[in-house]
């Protein structure tokens, strides 16, 4: 279908459908989450420069999508809204902000977890120990609300835009409900982990309504990042082994669809295999492949493995 022109007092304005808008992609544009999110949407094909301090969005070089550059805590907002189509952003804040989005795929980075923590000496061990009436400092109002009526649990909430930690060395509250990753920051303040109330990590979300219009296109940007996330736990070994090892090599070396293997020009005695192997197998791999006499073994990185 042509696109249709609408005529409006002398300007011709494009109708806005579906089908000729550029799928809008926002991911953040700043923060723990915005460089590995970079990394991988490049890594899966999409060549776009960079947000720096003014850029707003980039197009994609040849192929139809805009990248908007955003904050974590906004892209969830604007793809419930469908101002964007689709977003990079942490499954904490989707949480928060309730929104009935889509969450298309875990990209398993920027994992974190929202705990409640209480100064090590007030002694407490588990929620139960909370008292009524405790005044409670975060960013994640909703949350925490659910968590101590889902506890029964009656406290007051301080709320706060970030770095809880210090609000009860300040005295403005009894505990925190925050964002916790390795823990040290919590151990520097003399805090102590009591409770997991929820566990995050970086989601790509859609908006419902955009999804249901525009899923091939969706499930194909996808398709492309999962190919990335598979290929970074798996690396390409090359290497020439004796004939007579090909038997053992087979039974060491399942691959994706058993090892592919080629003949060498001059030689019968030698053979050349190639086989993807996960990351953490390689060392192993080596080390058999020693014994059984291979040479010339050459480990690659895979940029994406599509199935
Ligand atoms: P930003 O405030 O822009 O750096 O983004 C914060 C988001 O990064 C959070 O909402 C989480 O999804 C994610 N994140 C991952 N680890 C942590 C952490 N240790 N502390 C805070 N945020 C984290």
């Amino acid at each position: 279908m042509g696109i249709k022109t609408l005529k409006y007092g002398g300007l011709i304005v494009r109708p806005a459908t579906g089908e000729q808008m550029a799928l809008k992609l926002a991911i953040p544009n700043k923060g723990r989450l915005n460089e590995r999110t970079v990394q991988i949407l490049k890594l899966a094909g999409l060549d776009f420069e960079d947000a720096d301090e003014r850029k707003l969005y980039a197009n994609v070089k040849r192929r139809d999508i805009t990248v908007m550059f955003l904050r974590a805590a906004d892209i969830v907002r604007f793809v419930h809204s469908g101002a964007v189509d689709l977003g990079v952003t942490g499954r904490d804040l989707v949480l928060e902000a309730g929104a009935d989005v889509l969450t298309l795929h875990d990209l398993n980075y920027g994992h974190c977890r929202l705990s409640l923590a209480a100064p090590d000496a007030l002694g407490i061990q588990s929620v139960r120990d909370v008292k009524d009436g405790s005044i409670i400092a975060t960013s994640f109002p909703n949350m925490t609300r659910k968590f101590f009526a889902a506890n029964g649990k009656r406290v007051e909430i301080e709320e706060i835009s970030g770095a809880a930690e210090i609000a009860p060395h300040l005295g403005v509250a009894d505990m925190i409900v925050d964002l916790v990753s390795s823990g040290s920051t919590l151990k520097m303040n003399h805090l102590k982990e009591v409770a997991v109330i929820a566990e995050s990590q970086a989601v790509i979300i859609a908006n419902r309504k955009a999804y249901a219009e525009r899923q091939e296109e969706m499930d194909e940007l996808v398709a492309a990042i999962r190919s990335v996330l598979d290929a970074e736990n798996k690396k390409y070994l090359m290497a020439d082994v004796p004939t007579a090892s090909l038997e053992e090599v087979r039974r060491f070396f399942p691959g994706i669809a058993g090892p592919t293997i080629m003949n060498i020009m001059g030689r019968d005695d030698v053979v050349a295999i190639h086989v993807v192997i996960d990351k953490d197998k390689v060392y192993d791999a080596v080390v058999r492949l020693k014994k059984m006499g291979a040479t010339g073994i050459l480990i690659t990185p895979i940029d994406r493995m599509v199935p």
